[in-house]
């Protein structure tokens, strides 16, 4: 029963739709406008244009404006048609762009940084603009007053910036690794907590409003899902690339967690699996399994006359055993190893091949990735490249399915999908 329900993770590629190539520079930010086919792009060559499709099934610039800097990032409410463009000089400028997109007409300027604005959010509940900057300082404007409200100094320079409308808290992951969570105030705001679990610089973040988890992407491969909503403190670690995450996306209808890298990987994850924690890894002298000591262990080698040995862990269980009691190697795709990670003997006995089976699919944009949109009413994405061009993706692993059968089962899920693709 369970080894046939899981679709074939190749089987389904996000199609492209379109290329965008006319900029002269990195495209730092773009976004696809909803219910429209047009997309927004700020770039480093100090433009903001609005490309439109044409009838030749062209995109065409229907705005090109020049700013006064290199644009580095940008926010776009498609509710208000605010967009907001955060530059190399620290200012952030506000627009309103016409009903037909047509025209973009400027609506306030924030001297928010000293140096680059690095992530720029509009809260519309709140009426908010909050930024971050090469500054070590985050702080939010009133979108109304154009005033400064409040800001908030960063450990490091700041890279991926999330709010949760609902509890006022935003979550800002930094350089050094870490993310911090505030509590914010009309114009003040309180230290929460902070998150330590990376390697790396944090380099990008995602929130799930709905589920409550934060995922954060960094520049050690790695993404952290973190339970804020469930209160146990469990991060899962999801390891499905092989260089720096750029962005992290999530798709609510079908709960798809959509991450890309700068070598141009795409992983879509499946998060209706349940996934486990990874073990702490376990101390010891010798190896767990068949005794042998490790080569710091001098007293029990010449005890016993033997030649110590190296320690490995077990990803699995995390024993500490020697490379001859762990020689093989195994996904753990419920514990978010895609790639083949070191197991001891006995766990990779454990394994089954329905343990095995993916909870991911892999995709290569074929460009290292600057940035990455996901538009969740027609199920499209873009990435944006180092090579100047801007992709626009189809995505049939996340398209809705028409069928209105219950999605509370995994299993079932699973099926409809598989019907889907037929
Ligand atoms: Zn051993
Ligand atoms: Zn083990």
């Amino acid at each position: 029963m369970a080894a046939e329900v899981h679709p074939k993770p190749q089987a389904r590629k996000p199609v492209l739709l379109s290329k965008i190539e006319a900029s002269q520079d990195v495209v730092n930010t773009a976004v696809i406008i909803p219910k429209e086919d047009g997309v927004i792009s700020v770039s480093e060559d100090r433009t903001v244009r609005i490309w439109l499709k044409r009838d030749s099934g062209q995109y065409w610039p229907s705005v090109y404006h020049t700013m006064p800097a290199p644009c580095s990032c940008m926010y776009f409410n498609p509710e208000t048609r605010r967009l907001s463009v955060g530059m190399d000089n620290g200012t952030v400028s506000d627009f309103i762009l016409s009903e037909d997109y047509n025209k973009m007409t400027p609506a306030a300027t924030y001297q928010a940084h000293q140096g680059r604005v690095t992530v720029v959010l509009f809260v519309l509940e709140m009426e908010w603009v909050l930024s971050t900057g090469q500054d070590k300082t985050f702080t939010w404007h009133c979108s109304e007053s154009g005033q400064r409200l409040g800001s908030y100094r960063t450990t490091a320079w700041v890279s991926g910036l999330q709010f949760d409308v609902e509890t006022r808290h935003a979550f800002v992951g930094d350089h050094s690794g870490q993310v911090t969570i505030l509590k914010l105030e009309q114009d003040d705001c309180s230290l929460v907590t902070t998150f330590k679990g990376h390697t790396g610089n944090v380099t990008a973040l995602c929130w799930d409003p709905v589920q409550r988890v934060l995922f954060s992407g960094s520049s050690d491969h790695s993404i952290i899902m973190w339970d804020i909503g469930g209160r146990k403190g469990t991060a899962i670690e999801l390891q499905g690339h092989n260089e720096k995450v750029q962005g992290l996306c999530y798709a609510p209808h079908t709960r798809q967690l959509i991450s890309c890298s700068s070598d141009g990987g795409i992983v879509i994850w499946n998060m209706d699996v349940r996934r486990q924690e990874t073990p702490e890894w376990l101390d010891s002298d010798s190896c767990q399994k068949c005794e042998q000591p490790f080569f710091w262990n001098f007293k029990q080698m010449w005890d016993s006359k033997k030649i110590g040995l190296r320690q490995h862990h077990c990803r699995k269980c995390g024993q500490a055993v020697c490379g001859k009691c762990s020689s093989r190697r195994s996904t753990i795709p419920l514990m978010g190893f895609e790639f083949e990670v070191r197991v001891c003997d006995s766990c990779y006995e454990s394994i089954t091949d329905e343990d095995r089976a993916p909870t991911a699919t892999f995709h290569d944009s074929k460009h290292g990735i600057v940035y990455m949109h996901y538009e969740p009413t027609r199920g499209w994405l873009l990435t944006s490249g180092v090579d100047k061009v801007i992709k626009v993706r189809g995505h049939d692993m996340v398209r809705t399915c028409t069928n209105t059968h219950t999605r509370t089962h995994t299993y079932l899920l699973l099926q409809i999908k598989d019907q889907c693709s037929r």
